[in-house]
């Protein structure tokens, strides 16, 4: 692969800048593809513009200055032979002022907007022009850039780049004629210098012929990565369990319920999994609720069965402790030896648990990420259980897997579902098993919107919930710029909850209390001694208290669909009906943001985790949503998902044909987008 530095037109600060970009060989340069295009091809005449237009006019400054009110600006008037436009610039160099001069002749690109004085431009762009200014011939690209590299040197670049060499087909001529796709070397040509009578609009929606013949190569690459990770798995070995019949019948048989349909199938999956020679990697999903805990401790049963040892990681404390209760629960009439680790235990205990870890004395190990520190060492690590996967890195969840020798079977579970394209996308590495089923007997939770200013009747609804023996949640305003305001407001709001009832019991939990105090406060609402907590965010995930029938989500309109629907399903999880009100802040007229109105909308109108995931996706985007498990892989930079769902099909399929019949072009095309897409998966 070309590297920038084997260019000698390049210079030492080229190559520094475009690195800046993340380009450091010539195929990624020639894939650095524009943001949008602009239309210098023609010349408009000012009284012929429309307003939100960009337009190219060309004319005479006739006044220019630089004015201090209402704030500094630089202010010019441009005449042509139809009419004047006002030019405004609100941060300018001596060298524009310069160039404003009066008199001067100047071709200025921009928006039409209206201004005080008619239409104007903000900040357009303005060359000098002389009898003999040419106009352009093609769309003008304009790149994603970095201060100190210019549009002009960056095209150049570009130019410079595009040789034969690298222009080169990595694919089929049948495949891409198959797709109706043009090949790669006129999709980069066109998409860089782009031809006088390219559709500039298709140009710039990126729904080109060009456009998608990229987006499905970055696709096809992104699969092809994902095929190969997926075929080494399969060759390395695993410890190869046996199927468990003796102990997870008798935990099933010591189970108050029966397991639905849905477990069943799921459970089922795991188990084939976990007999192969090679390691399992299965993402099991499951919306809030769907009990997806009695699945997993039933896969570590059967490592426990086969002899090897099982980790079951959560990303809180609390809901590692419930976890270890209810382990203790299922597990201890079964003579099954559970550790217990996290970072907040005494030297002591720690010391204990870490010998049981490295003797092998415990079977099951539940914790926090102290599981994965280096001074944790197991005696025969056979499968690790990560809830509430996408509250870890990828790197965390690397470092708990290494350590296994040979490398450990992985279970992750979720709730918050993995829309469609996504699981066909960056989870294709993975296997998933879906939990589409909840318990029977569950009553569906009521939710309601009311604002901030009625809260007097909230607090009453509470107060008669409690009494008729039921319990509550109240859940403090997420506060994300500080941490300290947030622990104070949950004091805060702790107080008041005092002081309004009396009668109750009030307990308060939040993230900065000590484990010891954070266990027993816990401890006093699951046994129902507690009426009321009043907890921030901590008790999104995981908590189960079947009892507790009423949550009251204060400032909803802060908070992220996701968020708000683990929340959610921290109640509805017994027979009682249960309802959510999420209490929303109106500042006077100032009306709610529409993101925050679109968000309170979706989750008041859905109860499906599926299509609250999906909304979600389609808010954010795939990179908000993916969060953490991104974290150092990359993202699609051309594709988009939603816009190219049909390519990401074609992907597929032609991944899984190029890999049998033409392997060759596998590496070609993974070394092309290597770096950009390559690399998507760390082994
Ligand atoms: P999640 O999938 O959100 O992790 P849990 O595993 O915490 O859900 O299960 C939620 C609750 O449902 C728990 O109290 C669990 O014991 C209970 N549960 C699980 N499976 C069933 C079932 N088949 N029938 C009735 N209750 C169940
Ligand atoms: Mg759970």
């Amino acid at each position: 692969m070309t590297l920038l530095a084997e260019i000698k037109s390049f210079s030492k600060p080229l190559i520094a800048n475009l690195q800046k970009l993340g380009i450091s060989h010539l195929p990624a340069l020639l894939l650095h593809l524009p943001l949008r295009y602009i239309d210098e091809t023609s010349i408009s005449l000012i009284q012929e513009l429309k307003l939100g237009e960009s337009a190219q006019v060309e004319g005479k400054i006739i006044h220019a200055e630089v004015s201090y009110k209402p704030r500094k600006a630089l202010i010019a008037r441009l005449q042509d032979t139809s009419g004047q436009l006002t030019l405004r610039f609100l941060h300018f160099y001596p060298s524009q002022i310069a160039a404003l001069k009066e008199g001067n002749r100047l071709r200025v690109y921009g928006e039409v907007r209206s201004g005080f004085f008619g239409y104007e431009m903000v900040h357009p762009t303005c060359k000098t022009a002389g009898e003999k200014t040419v106009v352009a011939e093609t769309l003008t690209p304009v790149y994603p850039t970095v201060a100190g590299l210019t549009q002009a040197s960056l095209r150049k670049a570009i130019s410079i780049a595009m040789t034969a060499e690298h222009l080169q087909e990595t694919l089929p001529a049948s495949v891409y004629n198959r797709l109706q796709l043009p090949s790669f070397a006129a999709s980069i040509k066109a998409l860089h210098h782009p031809a006088p009578d390219a559709n500039l609009q298709a140009m710039q929606l990126k729904t080109s012929p060009e456009w998608r013949r990229l987006a499905f190569d970055e696709l096809l690459a992104q699969q092809l990565s994902m095929r190969k990770h997926y075929a080494r798995r399969r060759s390395i070995d695993a410890p190869r369990f046996v199927p468990s019949r003796t102990l997870v019948s008798a935990l099933l048989k010591s189970l108050p319920f029966a397991l639905t349909q849905a477990q069943q199938k799921v459970a089922l999956e795991i188990e084939r999994d976990l007999q192969q020679p090679h390691p399992m990697q299965r993402l099991l999903q499951g919306d809030v609720g769907s009990g997806k805990t009695i699945v997993a401790c039933m896969a570590a049963l059967q490592g426990i069965e086969s002899a090897w040892q099982v980790a079951l990681m959560a990303p809180t404390e609390i809901l590692a402790e419930q976890h270890y209760r209810k382990m203790q629960c299922w597990l201890a009439p079964l003579q099954i030896k559970i550790a217990w680790l996290t970072g907040s235990q005494s030297k002591k205990e720690r010391e204990t648990a870490l010998n049981a870890i490295r003797s092998g004395e415990a079977q099951l190990v539940v914790g926090t990420h102290a599981l994965f520190q280096e001074s944790v060492t197991f005696h025969k690590l056979g499968l690790a259980i990560i809830d509430e996967q996408h509250r870890f890195g990828v790197e965390q969840r690397l470092a708990l897997r290494k350590k296994g020798q040979p490398e450990p079977h992985q279970l992750m579970m979720s709730a918050t579902p993995i829309p469609r394209t996504l699981s066909m996308s960056y989870y294709a590495d993975l296997d998933v098993s879906v939990i589409d089923e909840l318990p029977p007997g569950r009553t569906p939770i009521v939710t309601r919107l009311v604002a901030d200013e009625r809260r007097g009747e909230i607090l009453q609804r509470v107060r008669e919930a409690c009494i008729q023996g039921n319990q509550a949640y109240w859940v403090c305003p997420l506060i994300e710029e500080s941490e300290a305001l947030q622990l104070q407001t949950a004091n805060d709001t702790y107080a008041m909850m005092q002081h309004e009832f009396p009668e109750l019991k009030v307990g308060l939990v939040h993230g900065r209390m000590k484990p010891a105090e954070k266990q027993a406060v816990m401890a006093g609402f699951i046994n129902g001694e507690t009426q009321l907590l009043v907890a921030t965010t901590v008790i999104e995930v995981g908590v189960d208290v079947p009892n507790a029938s009423l949550m009251v989500i204060e400032h909803a309109e802060r908070m992220g669909l996701s968020q708000l629907h683990q929340l959610r399903g921290r109640v509805g999880r017994g027979a009682a009906k249960s309802t959510c009100i999420l209490l929303y802040q109106k500042v006077e007229d100032q009306q709610l943001s529409e993101m925050a109105r679109a968000r309170l909308k979706v989750i008041y109108e859905n109860s499906d985790g599926f299509v609250i995931a999906q909304e979600d996706l389609h808010l954010r985007g795939p990179g908000e949503f993916l969060g953490v498990r991104q974290s150092g892989v990359p993202m699609l930079k051309i594709a988009d998902l939603e816009r190219d769902t049909d390519l990401l099909e074609a992907a597929k399929s032609v991944a899984d044909e190029l890999l049998l019949r033409y392997p060759e072009a596998v590496e070609g095309h993974l070394e092309r987008w290597m770096g950009s897409a390559g690399d998507w998966i760390k082994v």
